[in-house]
């Protein structure tokens, strides 16, 4: 089954030179090496999506958004809809990030809806579940999740469910130097698996994707992705060093 290796740039690459050599690097990178099971997803701000689209002529890696409106169109001051990105050859889109959950209100309601815009325009989303220190400390870290997918994921039908990938991020472990053990992470598969088996059968659950998310370096993909089992992961920090990126790709899909 094809990892997925998804790059979250965040509010970076400010400038038209910033971004252009940023992605000359990328290409630097990747070229010659022999990538075979897994895909590269690069999720610039909105502001350069058309860029990394035109400027990826080889096809080196699939595109994703940061962000999408829950709506297609209409008089949404400041927002750019699934639509919008879907036109432009976006594939992907990160949904509730713990990010945008913190900073920007998003609740699970507004995570369902953006979940089903994506889905219906053919994108696919990259849904962020999960708990805090102070829930994890709290042992609640199964309930959080829990109601992360039951919430978020409410609406999707089975015939569109395996197009939605799932990023478990413990919220600790983003942007700071913690992470959790390798038991940890595959507990929270297990348990993710479980919930899918249980909503929509085990062939479902098995098609899914579950990606790692949270301080991955090339130095932890090991820990954090191969042993747990998980299916990929959501870089942040090191993908904004290419050759970083590329490294961590390289060691999952020779794994
Ligand atoms: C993220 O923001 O999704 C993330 C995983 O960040 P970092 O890799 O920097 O912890």
């Amino acid at each position: 089954m094809n990892k997925l290796i998804v790059g979250n740039l965040k509010m970076n690459l400010i400038t038209a030179a910033e971004r252009d050599r940023y992605l000359e690097s990328v290409k630097k990178e990747v070229k010659g090496k022999e990538l075979t099971n897994c895909e590269l997803v690069l999720c610039p701000p909105s502001l350069h999506l058309q860029s990394f689209i035109s400027e990826n002529e080889n096809k080196e890696f699939a595109v994703g958004a940061q962000n999408v409106f829950w709506e297609d169109r209409g008089s949404f001051t400041g927002e750019v809809s699934a639509l919008m990105v879907k036109n432009i050859g976006v594939e992907y889109v990160i949904i509730g990030h713990s990010e945008r959950r913190r900073y920007f209100n998003e609740t699970d309601d507004v995570v369902r809806m953006k979940i089903n815009s994506a889905l219906n325009v053919g994108l696919s989303p990259i849904c962020c579940v999960g708990e805090t220190l102070e829930e994890r400390q709290n042992g609640k870290t199964t309930e959080v999740i829990m109601n992360q997918i039951h919430a978020g994921l409410a609406d999707v039908p089975v015939s569109k469910i395996t197009s939605v990938v799932i990023a478990y991020e413990p919220v600790w472990a983003v942007g700071s130097d913690a992470v959790p053990t390798s038991d940890e992470i595959m507990e929270v598969r297990i348990l993710l698996k479980k919930i899918f088996a249980d909503t929509f059968g085990l062939p479902v659950a098995e098609k899914m994707k579950i990606l790692y998310g949270g301080s991955v370096k090339a130095a932890t993909a090991k820990q954090l992705c191969i042993d747990p089992g998980m299916d990929g992961v959501l870089v942040g920090r090191e993908s904004l060093i290419p050759m970083e990126f590329v490294k961590i790709a390289e060691i999952i899909d020779n794994a």
